[in-house]
């Protein structure tokens, strides 16, 4: 037998991927992935390399949420995987799809606890962080462990799933034809799943008797990608509307039944809800009073069967992927009638807290040093001018001020710290949507959150990706004014010039101190389509103690002076 005659598992990984049509991969090299980035290369995948695995694997699920098909990232063993798993179990909780391969160590060895290189049991580690974990043994078994993979990540609710491929694995030789027929592409990975018939009769007579009823859209529903049964499902009923961060844009902000400028009133006086692809956690108070209205009945479109009643009882669920339960719902609903007197009481709330909200806008906008909400209003105002944009948002008061400053109309252009609200997603989000898409991506930053994942500015820029951060930083998390009973800085002291960092890596950095330069340097920036960074200046005593969530902090005996 001729070499020309023979595969091996590095080679098989690779044209697996490739025969599922895997475009790009995310990861950092090491043993034992090295050889299987270079040819994954060489095979005409995009191998991007990053500088730390969690942020690769966060990535992995931003291109899982943003193309509907999983996001693949690849690591070393132990403590590359380790890193990664941030990433996959961000993802599992945000319901995103995306598959977390790693190398790992030798299986006699490491089973025996003979202490191998980056030895670790990863398959056990990793199954209570992931959606599904898999360890593939046999070269022959990587194109069943892949197919196998990439269905579970992408079927049902999506989420991360690890596939572990130890060394040995990856350099067993075998016979190329039988390796060439031991690989297949998966047909169908997510296929529709229509609602019963007598689920949506429940749900259109729910509906119809309510006098103020209420639709939430979630992530789940920006993911379904039916932005049109979405839409013509609201515009037609004329219900009003809360969409939830990441689903802004399903419908343009400026929607005349969005609710979201009255959102607590709507809550506490809405008497039936229909939630689609939104989940009653924590962001959404879990449904109790007195948030909500105690009476509420709700309904619930989800993928997920074991979602319904997870936190109030559901009157009327609906189990089936958005598109097709919209669709059944639209072709037996009709515009719901008596609401009229509900939807002017939303408006005139609504007209009121914009009102508020603009003279907050207002005193901003002149305030010296500037203010979070300063420097957001010229970022929105440079935003609206080009709506393809993707917007990345994290941070505390960064995300939560930002959220409710700059609208977005088109769906899937923001993502955010989503379901755990974390810190770290930042860069790694930013270099997927600029990759996936190639639109042009503005990532807005608190100081904080934007260390976490700062180094990858290097990643930026050796790509030369069109991904400008702005950096709202007021020297601290959640506030930098916070004086320490010793010489060290108190615990959410920080201290940066980001836009010094950038320029260590080839791309632009600038610094704006004032509203006018924010715009200004932001339009610059976008204009050029390379990396850059604006860092503005921000007030350090203007931010609030965790940000609108600082009710989650224990109350116990220490008192908290904010600064
Ligand atoms: P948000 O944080 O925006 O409220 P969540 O992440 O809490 O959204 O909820 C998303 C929900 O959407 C999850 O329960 C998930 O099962 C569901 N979901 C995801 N994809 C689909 C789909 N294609 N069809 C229906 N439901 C979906």
């Amino acid at each position: 037998m001729t070499d020309s005659a023979l595969t091996d598992g590095i080679h098989l990984v690779v044209d697996a991927l490739k025969l599922n049509d895997v475009e790009t991969i995310y990861g950092v090299v090491g043993i034992p992935i090295t050889d299987m980035a270079r040819l994954a290369q060489a095979s005409g995948i995009r191998f991007i390399g990053f500088r730390h695995e969690s942020n690769a694997a966060h990535a992995a699920a931003a291109a899982g949420f943003l193309t509907g098909r999983p996001g693949i990232c690849l690591t070393v063993s132990a403590p590359g995987f380790l890193n990664g798993l941030v990433g996959l179990a961000n993802a599992t909780t945000n319901c995103f799809p995306m598959v977390q391969i790693s190398g790992s160590s030798e299986r006699h060895i490491v089973d025996l606890q003979r202490g191998d290189y980056e030895e670790m049991d990863q398959l056990a580690v990793a199954k209570q962080f992931a959606k599904a974990a898999y360890r593939v043994h046999r070269a022959e078994d990587i194109g069943r462990g892949i197919a196998r993979a990439l269905r579970t990540a992408a079927s049902g609710r999506p989420g991360g799933v690890y596939l572990d491929i130890p060394a040995a694995v990856l350099g067993e030789v075998l016979d190329a034809d039988q390796g060439a027929r031991s690989l297949w592409k998966v047909v169908d990975p997510a296929p529709r799943q229509i609602p019963d018939a007598a689920s949506v009769d429940r749900a259109v007579d729910l509906l119809a008797g309510a006098r103020k009823p209420l639709i939430v859209l979630g992530k789940g529903a920006a993911y379904a990608r039916a932005d049109e049964q979405v839409r013509e499902f609201i515009e037609t009923t004329g219900i009003p509307y809360l969409p939830m961060s990441m689903a802004k844009g399903l419908l343009p902000d400026d929607h005349p039944q969005s609710a979201a400028t009255a959102r607590s009133l709507a809550l506490k006086e809405a008497d039936v809800v229909l939630l689609v692809g939104a989940r009653l956690n924590w962001l959404l108070s879990h449904g109790d009073a007195p948030s909500w209205n105690p009476d509420a009945k709700f309904i619930q479109v989800d993928i997920a069967a074991q979602e319904m009643d997870s936190n109030q009882p559901i009157a009327a669920p609906l189990v089936g992927d958005v598109g097709s339960v919209m669709e059944a719902l639209l072709a037996r609903t009709k515009p719901s009638e008596h609401i009229g007197e509900w939807r002017q009481e939303l408006r005139i709330r609504s007209e009121k807290n914009v009102a508020k909200m603009a003279g907050r806008l207002e005193t901003a906008a002149t305030a010296h040093p500037m203010k979070f909400l300063g420097a957001l209003t010229a970022i929105r105002d440079v935003l609206a001018e080009n709506p393809a944009i993707r917007l990345v948002n994290e941070g505390a008061n960064a995300l939560d001020l930002a959220r409710n400053t700059i609208g977005m109309s088109v769906p899937r252009h923001r993502i955010d710290s989503g379901t755990w609200g974390v810190m770290g997603i930042g860069m790694g989000y930013a270099i997927a949507a600029a990759v996936e898409t190639g639109d042009p991506v503005v990532a807005v930053e608190g100081d904080s959150a934007f260390g976490f994942s700062g180094m990858e500015l290097e990643t930026v820029c050796r790509y030369k990706l069109p991904v400008v951060t702005v950096v709202l930083n007021n020297s601290g998390v959640y506030k930098g004014d916070e004086a320490s009973p010793n010489g060290d800085p108190a615990p959410t002291y920080l201290r940066a010039e980001h836009h010094k960092m950038i320029g260590a890596f080839g791309g632009k950095g600038f610094e704006a101190a004032t509203p006018a330069d924010v715009g200004h340097y932001l339009r610059l920036a976008l204009d050029s389509g390379e990396p850059a960074l604006v860092d503005c200046v921000i007030d350090p005593s203007d931010g609030t103690e965790s940000g609108n969530i600082g009710h989650l902090n224990p109350k116990g005996l220490t008192s908290k002076k904010g600064n």
